[in-house]
């Protein structure tokens, strides 16, 4: 009987740094981008499916979800290629043009049609929104609490949860109650490659589309209409490289650097 049920939620997002924008539309120019799984989320599956492990496989099942566009099923078929159990696509135009508490609320939505999610693991941040926002909002959602920055899972069964967590300058650890959702860094463990079995039932696997109908969304919680931020311009801000050489006695150039910091209000 499965006793821990864990949601894994992962994105979708441009397989590279060099990120262009449309000009027109303002948005990512994702055609002709190789799209990957966010790299923080590959650690979010490896955990979910070492939790498994350590469990009886029979009392622990791993679902990964995603909310995106038609084609991020890809990044689901390779969470089960992995390890996950199943995998859940949420997908409507409606959904389109999200920001992240819209983001929150149709995973929130997802987890609670799932039902008695026990622990929702996500990555620190994304690659393209890269706003770390959506691990608390979604915790917020759902009334769970949530630790950020997990770096190690020390204990867990289907009611608590001893987690560590990574600071700046130090570590520290957590108990909390289940239901509760994480974030994690890249510390918490090495994620695996695909086995040829994985790779075989990804291939065969089924995963369903879950629309806002699905998930009795009303329109305007969801999506652009559900957001109360919108990005209206993406810009690559234009670095300008100057040189002004300060010549005189190294008394006169210090003085000549403070004044010059000073009208760049750098100081
Ligand atoms: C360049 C750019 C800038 C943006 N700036 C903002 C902004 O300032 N404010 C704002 O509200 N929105 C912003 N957005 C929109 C935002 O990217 C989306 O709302 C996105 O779905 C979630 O935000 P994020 O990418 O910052 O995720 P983060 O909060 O960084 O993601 C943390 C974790 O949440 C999970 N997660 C995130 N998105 C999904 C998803 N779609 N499906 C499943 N799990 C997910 C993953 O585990 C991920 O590791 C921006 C988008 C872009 C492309």
């Amino acid at each position: 009987m499965i006793e821990i049920k864990i949601a894994v939620c992962i994105k979708q997002v441009p397989g590279t740094t060099e990120i262009k924008i449309d000009p027109e539309t303002n948005t990512l120019i994702r055609e002709g981008i190789e799209n990957i799984i966010n790299p923080f989320d590959a650690y979010a599956i490896e955990e979910g499916v070492r939790i498994r492990e350590r469990f009886d496989g029979e009392e622990v099942e791993v679902i990964a979800l995603t909310m995106g566009p038609p084609q991020s099923k890809e990044i689901l078929k390779e969470a089960i290629s992995v390890g996950v159990d199943r995998a859940i696509l949420l997908s409507d135009r409606a959904f389109a043009g999200a920001d992240t508490w819209a983001t929150s609320t149709t995973l929130a939505k997802a987890i609670n049609k799932i039902g008695d999610c026990r622990l929702i693991i996500l990555g620190k941040q994304t690659l393209d929104g890269d706003t770390g926002q959506v691990g608390p909002e979604l915790a917020q959602r759902l009334d769970i609490p949530f630790i950020g920055y997990a770096s190690g899972i020390l204990e867990i069964n289907r009611n608590k949860m001893k987690v560590k967590r990574l600071m700046e300058d130090r570590y520290e650890t957590f108990e909390i109650n289940l239901p509760a959702a994480i974030s994690v860094v890249k510390d918490i463990n090495t994620p695996r490659v695909p086995s040829l079995r994985g790779k075989i039932k990804a291939k065969s696997a089924e995963i369903p589309v879950w629309d806002a109908a699905r998930l009795e969304a009303d329109e305007d919680e969801v999506g652009l209409s559900g957001s109360y931020t919108q990005v209206v311009k993406i810009f690559t801000p234009k670095i300008k490289h100057e040189i002004k050489m300060i010549e005189g006695s190294t008394g006169e150039q210090v003085e000549q650097l403070y004044k010059e910091l000073k009208e760049l209000n750098a100081i």
